[in-house]
């Protein structure tokens, strides 16, 4: 038998080692039977609240971009197709580009948006 504090050898019937001093055998004290292991905190619900906010913050971060795009697309069809009857395809696409041209930075803005309010929401959803 040997001290587990230091390692020198121990006789069979020593309390203590001679050496350091230690406990002979097991230097941690076994847990008593029957403790009760103190209770662990019961894993945080997920409320139904955050896990919505999440996914309508993941709704925002998908929509925002694709709502804009689909403005933006919507657009030009419009005003090509309203303009392509009276001038030619190539005036037709240039004044729609022109159109789009003149809604870009709003549409860049509901993208943005859509993305920042997303985060957001996602953000708050796991923090709570
Ligand atoms: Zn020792």
């Amino acid at each position: 038998m040997f001290c587990n504090h230091c390692g020198s050898k121990l006789e069979g019937t020593a309390a203590f080692c001679s050496n350091c001093g230690a406990p002979a055998g097991n230097t941690s004290p076994p847990t008593p039977p029957g403790y009760p292991t103190p209770p662990r905190p019961p894993a945080a619900p997920s409320s139904g609240g955050s896990a919505a906010l999440r996914a309508i913050g993941i709704l925002c971060i998908i929509f925002g971009p694709v709502i804009a795009l689909v403005m933006g697309i919507s657009r030009y069809l419009d005003v090509y197709s309203r303009t392509s009857s009276f001038f030619g395809s190539r005036d037709a696409e240039r004044l729609a580009l022109a159109a789009l041209e003149q809604i870009l930075p709003t549409l860049v803005l509901i993208g943005l948006l859509g993305v920042v309010v997303g985060i957001v929401l996602i953000v708050v959803g796991r923090k709570r």
